[in-house]
């Protein structure tokens, strides 16, 4: 499980600056079960995003947002709606907003911040990677995470050192600022690389202990100890 938490509304208003038509996309998995993404909460931002003069262009809940197979052939129903916004809104956490970036050439601005639950994650089997930072900076990114996308999980730009599209670290690897690049550049925003990620509290990566008490965490446990081989 993904835990996420609803991003403040003034900042959704903000991504939207300069747009008028949004598609909403919300996740009737972690993020229905967190309450910031399931069809309750599409609903509920449809109609503010109304109020506030914006045209919702159509909106869908997606059983799970981190499986790209399954977004794709939901969207495509309702192609002519997507294409016909200026963006989409996901509503759901750091694994399922960058999977629907992958997935659609649209700019995707990210509805919610996901939570660190500890080192307690479900399984997904994309690959993309949430590192639970709880300060979601894919708006700046084109839907790639700095933070696991990049070896030294940089937020302002390349280090420098990548080679022929390779990690300076990780030869092995994608330079995930190289990715954010291409990103942007293909959706025609690279202007977004002009804006520097404000700097990140890293003590909002700690897990809460609110959460660490609540019944979704308890669900997590056996999967945990599992794991870990206790
Ligand atoms: S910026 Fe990355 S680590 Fe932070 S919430 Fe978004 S996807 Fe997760
Ligand atoms: S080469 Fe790219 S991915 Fe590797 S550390 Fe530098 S910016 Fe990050």
């Amino acid at each position: 499980m993904l835990r996420s938490k609803q991003k403040p509304f003034e900042e959704i208003l903000r991504y939207l600056e300069g747009e008028n038509r949004v598609f909403i996309l919300g996740c009737d998995g972690c993020a229905q079960a967190s309450g910031t993404g399931g069809p309750v909460q599409v609903a509920e931002m449809k109609s503010k995003l109304e109020a506030e003069g914006k045209t919702v262009t159509g909106t869908d809940v997606v059983p799970f947002l981190c499986e790209k197979a399954l977004i794709k052939s939901r969207l495509a129903r309702k192609a002519k709606a997507v294409m016909s916004a200026d963006s989409i809104l996901v509503l759901t956490c750091g694994v399922g907003i960058q999977a629907v970036a992958a997935s659609v050439n649209k700019l995707c601005h990210p509805g919610c911040d996901t939570q660190n639950l500890g080192g307690s994650r479900g399984e997904w089997p994309g690959s993309e990677r949430c590192a639970e930072c709880a300060e979601c900076v894919l708006e700046l990114t084109g839907g790639i995470c700095p933070l696991t996308a990049c070896t030294k999980h940089l937020l302002s730009g390349q280090c420098g050192g990548a080679s022929k599209g390779k990690c300076e670290l990780s030869p092995d690897r994608d330079c995930g600022w190289e990715l954010i690049y291409h990103r942007l550049k293909a959706l025609g925003r690279l202007d977004k690389l002009s804006y520097l990620a404000p700097p990140k509290s890293w003590a909002k990566m700690a897990p809460d202990p609110a959460i660490m008490s609540s019944p979704e965490y308890a669900l997590e446990m056996p999967a945990v100890k599992e794991a870990s081989g206790e």
